[in-house]
């Protein structure tokens, strides 16, 4: 009698059934290690398929371990050079190193790649660790940071400490339009302070792993009433639409979190566009979840940058970019936020022809 061994399908979803099940005893070491080791690592099979990974590897680029496990390791993080060097380890036995850009851009990272020879002498698999270099991410954070405190956080301080000045100074002299104005003024600086602030307190529970969501379920068109009144607020001069499919059941998020990602898109819609354009917040539902998108008619952004345009501290310079201020870490948040739900941002533009920018809820 002959029995055909197929190989057991490892998408997510069977994961917890079928995961321990099919691990041999040496995939098993490997994953007690993975799990309990602060180094960036992940084992994959010969056809390079993700059997089990750190969580540093996981972080690394922006995914859960769940996430990872079972996918091909090229479908998630497609590369001709990077293919090339894991088939050679494979098909010699013999190890490699290689260099990579980092997920965020910033630095090249040294990868090592061990093949595994655990039964016999055949290769059964691939380590892959992740040197940690003198120039890592943790300095790299650090000195951007610095740049960031320096000005994002000094320029509309200085605002608003020059308005109570002349409000304390010149309350006779000024009108009480002037006065207004000049509070309105300081408000926006004041509000663009807060949203930074609370940008850098997302990131910072991120990296350490203190984001906790409060999901429940809510009825997005309140939410995005929400957000579209508050921008509305600093953005007068540009106007508004809403578009949500009348029958949308509701979604099943952190509502809080969800109102910080449309407030961060909706700022940057602004931002980066013309004065007196219009903007447009959109839904279109889906089986399992709620697509949003937020389109502009802003200078729109080229496909080369639109892959960048994520990492931390990112910001693109160019013609009508001069003075526009900002952190470079709006899309970042909202990206974790999102996939924090599961869900998926992405940004589909044309240089010179405004942008979208989608995400996914889940439905409640
Ligand atoms: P920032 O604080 O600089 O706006 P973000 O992370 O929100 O940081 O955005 C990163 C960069 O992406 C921006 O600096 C800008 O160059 C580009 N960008 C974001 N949204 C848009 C948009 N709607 N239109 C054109 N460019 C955009």
């Amino acid at each position: 009698m002959t029995t055909t061994l197929t190989k057991p399908s490892r998408k997510a979803d069977e994961l917890q059934y079928t995961r321990e099940a099919y691990l041999s005893s040496e995939e098993r070491v490997l994953q007690v290690v993975m799990n309990n080791t602060h180094e960036c690592m992940a084992y994959l099979d010969n056809d390079f398929d993700i059997v089990t990974a750190s969580k540093a590897y996981a972080k690394n680029y922006g995914y859960a371990v769940d996430e990872l496990i079972g996918k091909n390791h090229f479908g998630l993080f497609p590369s001709t050079e990077r293919r090339a060097v894991f088939k050679r380890v494979r098909d010699t036995g013999l190890p490699a190193v290689f260099q990579e850009e980092s997920w965020d851009g910033h630095h090249q990272d040294d990868w090592r790649i061990v093949p595994l020879k655990c039964r016999g002498r055949a290769v059964s698999g691939l380590l892959l660790i992740k040197k940690e270099g003198a120039n890592n991410a943790g300095d790299q954070w650090r000195d951007e940071f610095m740049g960031l405190i320096s000005h994002e956080l000094r320029s509309p301080l200085t605002v608003i400490r020059g308005v109570i000045n002349t409000v304390l100074s010149e309350s006779e002299r000024l009108s009480s339009e002037d006065t207004r104005h000049l509070l309105r003024d300081a408000e926006v600086e004041a509000e663009s302070l807060s949203q930074l602030l609370w940008n850098l307190l997302e990131l910072s529970r991120y990296q350490t792993d203190r984001l906790s969501l409060s999901v429940g379920p809510f009825i997005i068109s309140r939410v995005v009433k929400n957000a579209v009144e508050k921008i509305r607020r600093q953005a007068f001069d540009y106007s508004f639409e809403v578009d949500l499919p009348a029958d949308a059941p509701e979604v099943r998020a952190d509502e809080l979190r969800v109102e910080r990602v449309l407030f961060n898109l909706l700022e940057n819609a602004v931002k980066y566009s013309p004065k007196g354009s219009r903007v447009k917040v959109f839904g279109r539902l889906q089986k399992h979840c709620l697509i949003i998108g937020i389109s502009d008619q802003g200078m729109g952004i080229s496909r080369e940058d639109q892959a960048k345009i994520f990492r931390p501290f990112k910001r693109l310079e160019g013609v009508g970019l001069h003075g526009i201020g900002g952190s470079g870490l709006g899309l970042l948040v909202c990206q974790r936020l999102v996939e924090a739900h599961k869900g998926r941002i992405w940004v589909e533009s044309q240089e010179g022809n405004g942008s979208t920018f989608y995400f996914t809820l889940p439905l409640g």
